[in-house]
């Protein structure tokens, strides 16, 4: 503990803590300042496909002040994905070992292909302090919602798409799936849209900037809430 004693008017600034909590004592008032320890903070954002989550995700990655969680996935790579950076890419019967092996906070079917979040890799870093994003579907942020071990740690953020209208021409504009699987992508994001009430906060996207800024700043506001501070 870093203890000072100082006159009025000090700058707030200069006062060199490294990093330590401090006190300071202006006037026989005392005044904490320096850092508060948190557990990481597990954001989960969720979204139908084309309601601009892919590109929301690349812009907060250029400038991360968290750890973004690679997922398991059965999905086959699409052009440009890299294995281990996007998805780490798994047959059917490593993903059933894993699942047995019970490796995965969550799971879902999604899309006819099966994603897993894997468990050790987030809460080792929620333990160290370092916040997490998951890119998960409805069924995974349940079952995060519903395991006591994280639930407390969650942030849970729904990104609606301004219309289905919408989502088809991203869809289509996009270009990576076949007419058949952006009807199937369709019909799953009407489904997913129902379930946008179970979220703490709905972002409903914009622009890419708008969407950005929405999301730091739902960042920003749980960074700061008072029941995740510790004064060691
Ligand atoms: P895509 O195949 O387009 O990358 O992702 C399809 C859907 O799967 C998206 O809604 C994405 O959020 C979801 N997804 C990706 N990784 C996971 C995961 O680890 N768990 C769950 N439950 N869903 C995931």
């Amino acid at each position: 503990m870093f203890v000072c004693q100082h006159k009025r008017n000090f700058p707030f600034s200069q006062l060199r803590t490294e990093g330590l909590p401090a006190i300071l004592v202006i006037n026989s008032t005392i005044i904490l300042t320096g850092s508060f320890k948190r557990s990481g903070i597990l954001f989960v954002l969720s979204a139908p496909s084309g309601a601009g989550k892919t590109t929301l995700l690349r812009a907060l990655l250029q400038n991360p002040d968290f750890v973004y969680s690679v997922s398991c996935t059965t999905r086959p790579p699409r052009a440009g994905e890299v294995d281990g950076e996007d998805y780490h890419f798994l047959s059917e019967e490593e993903f059933e070992t894993r699942a047995h092996a019970r490796e995965f906070l969550e799971l879902a079917d999604v899309h006819n292909h099966r994603y897993g979040t894997l468990r050790a890799t987030v809460l080792d870093r929620l333990r160290q302090g370092v916040d997490v994003l998951l890119d998960i579907d409805t069924q995974g942020a349940a079952m995060i919602r519903a395991d006591a071990s994280v639930a407390g740690l969650v942030a849970d953020v729904f990104l609606m798409p301004p219309g289905l209208e919408e989502l088809t021409r991203r869809l289509e504009q996009r270009g990576t799936e076949t007419p058949a699987q952006i009807a199937t992508r369709i019909a799953n994001a009407a489904a997913e849209m129902h379930h946008w009430r179970d979220y703490r906060y709905t972002l409903i996207s914009g622009s890419r900037e708008e969407d950005v800024e929405g999301f730091r700043a739902i960042m920003r506001a749980e960074r700061a809430l008072t029941r995740r501070l510790e004064f060691p």
